[in-house]
């Protein structure tokens, strides 16, 4: 069953609240090739609208996880150790996150941009690539870090 709009709002809301403060913001976005997105700058976390009308509550409670530890591990660290002990620790599973509607059911890629935006690859980048969200062209300040993410780890149905 796909989580009601509404109720995911709140659950967002709930979650940042109380994980992040007063501060930090969430809004709906209409991203089609990523589930959710952490603006550091501007202070806010934003789901895919699409993402949520074929996500069950989990898989959105997930995402939201995925980026609060973002928010609270920083630009700097993308996937790397730091944000993962972070995710955990708020109860991020990163198998059940890439169990989604989207793109990165079968990605083996993870890639993080310094802007916060979360990218996709079946297969590694062959050269570098910048953020398309942050910049239409390419630019070295919005260059994409790529992280293998174990089979294991990836849906298998
Ligand atoms: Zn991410
Ligand atoms: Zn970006």
């Amino acid at each position: 069953m796909t989580v009601d709009r509404q109720r995911a709002a709140d659950i967002a809301r709930e979650l940042i609240a109380e994980h992040l403060g007063d501060g930090w913001s969430f809004a709906f976005d209409t991203a089609k090739r990523r589930a959710g997105a952490c603006h550091y700058t501007k202070h806010s976390i934003t789901v895919s609208r699409y993402f949520t009308e074929q996500a069950t509550q989990e898989e959105f409670t997930q995402v939201v996880l995925h980026e609060i530890a973002h928010a609270l591990a920083g630009a700097d660290a993308g996937h790397g150790p730091e944000w993962a002990v972070t995710a955990r620790a708020l109860g991020y599973s990163g198998a059940r996150t890439l169990e989604t509607p989207f793109a990165r059911e079968k990605a083996a890629w993870l890639g993080s941009c310094p802007g916060g935006h979360d990218h996709y690859r079946y297969r590694r980048p062959t050269r570098p690539l910048s953020c398309s969200l942050c910049s239409k062209r390419f630019d070295k300040r919005f260059l994409i870090e790529w992280t293998f993410v174990p089979h294991s780890a990836r849906k298998t149905r």
